[in-house]
């Protein structure tokens, strides 16, 4: 087992910008990346789809030339080692089987290429398959197989070499529903039970916060941040962070803050609604001071009878089972609450709305910088 340091880590495909050269603002697909996993570390990188992932697994793996910057596994400088020097297991999104080969023969494949001997090769078949929960399919034609299973093969293939480092891109994005949620606990378990440490491509958020010890979340190439799931939960860097996780996303509006009384207050633009800004913000706010402010849907509350909240007028209801999503109009901007009162509201419907003023955020107009208070 080995961590995995990249440092200012450049990536810049030849062919990049010659299409669209007016509209490039970004040359680089990967841009002054620094990542530090630490050995037996499960880290997750997410982002939307196009802004450096899977390039940064492949620069890891060997498969993709580094523009600049350095990539250690363990304390080995890795740059020009070949991929196959690279003691990696790698489990891509398309889990290209040999179809002639049976379960066993293909998990098998890379140990027989090694010249690995027979009895070792089947020893570690059979420890592997358990594991894995192939163990009775083994001798199973791929085409037979449904995709959960084939995703199945396809973990055990890369850790079957006992490889320093796992790297897993998308592993999951051929199953659906329920079979997708059901491989993410057993990934968690197997990852647990073997070890390793793993980097593990994803661009849907609940995957990375339900795997990861650590997340880094990227955008355009760019690192925003990287920390435990709580950490980019709680205290995210930036707009994009604390839009990017959580489902239903934070809510991040508009507001002009007003001082009434020695108080400030978030306003908006043709809404009523008027939050309280913590007190420890009152040293980075003024009169008149304009930012976005953000909460997150939970931190919105439908208050009692006696509730001093701002009376509004529901404007969406969703019921999903055990929780209720309702959507508030607050200018033209759209805030939404989870609550799990089971009143049926309907649209139209007024309540009494509450936030939670010490769980808001606040966030610079132009840059999407998150703005702190002063220490
Ligand atoms: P992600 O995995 O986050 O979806 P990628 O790493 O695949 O993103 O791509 C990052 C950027 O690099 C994208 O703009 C993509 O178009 C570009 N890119 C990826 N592969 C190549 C390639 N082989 N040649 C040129 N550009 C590429």
């Amino acid at each position: 087992m080995a961590g995995l340091t990249l440092k200012h880590v450049y990536k810049r495909y030849e062919n990049s910008g010659k299409k669209k050269k007016s509209k490039q603002l970004n040359p680089f697909a990967v841009n002054d990346l620094n990542l530090e996993c630490g050995e037996g570390e499960f880290v997750a990188l997410l982002g939307p789809s196009g802004c450096g992932k899977t390039t940064t697994l492949r620069m890891v793996a060997g498969l993709e030339d580094i523009t600049q910057g350095e990539i250690y596994i363990g304390d080995r400088l890795a740059n020009n080692l070949h991929p196959k020097d690279r003691n990696i297991g790698l489990a891509f999104e398309d889990y290209a089987m040999y179809p002639p080969l049976d379960v066993y023969g293909n998990v098998a494949f890379n140990l027989r290429a090694k010249g690995v001997d027979k009895a070792e090769i089947d020893r570690r078949v059979r420890e592997i398959a358990p594991l894995m929960q192939i163990d009775d399919i083994l001798d199973k034609m791929p085409v037979k197989l449904s995709g959960g299973q084939k995703q199945r093969v396809n973990i055990a293939r890369a850790i079957i070499r006992e490889p320093e480092l796992l790297l897993m891109d998308e592993p999951l994005s051929h199953l659906d529903g329920k079979a997708r949620q059901l491989m993410r606990i057993e990934i968690k378990r197997l990852i647990h039970k073997i070890q390793c440490t793993t980097v593990y491509v994803t661009h849907d958020q609940l995957e990375a916060m339900s795997l990861a010890d650590k997340i880094a979340i990227i955008n355009f190439g760019v690192l925003q941040q990287f920390g435990t799931p709580s950490e980019v939960y709680d205290d995210p860097v930036n707009e994009f962070v604390a839009s990017f996780i959580g489902e239903p996303p934070m809510n991040i509006l508009e507001t002009t803050i007003i001082k009434s009384d020695g108080t400030f207050f978030f306003t908006f633009p043709d809404s009523n609604l008027k939050i309280a800004v913590p007190s420890r913000y009152y040293s980075v706010v003024s009169d008149g001071f304009k930012c976005k402010m953000g909460v997150r849907p939970m931190d919105v509350l439908i208050g009692g009878p006696d509730s001093k909240g701002t009376p509004e007028e529901i404007a969406t209801f969703e019921n999903l089972g055990d929780e209720r999503r309702i959507g508030i109009h607050v200018g033209d901007m759209l805030l939404m609450l989870i609550t799990e009162d089971e009143k049926r509201y309907r649209r139209g419907d007024i309540i009494k709305l509450e936030v939670r003023e010490e769980k808001t955020h606040l966030f610079d107009i132009e840059t999407g910088e998150r703005i702190r208070e002063k220490p």
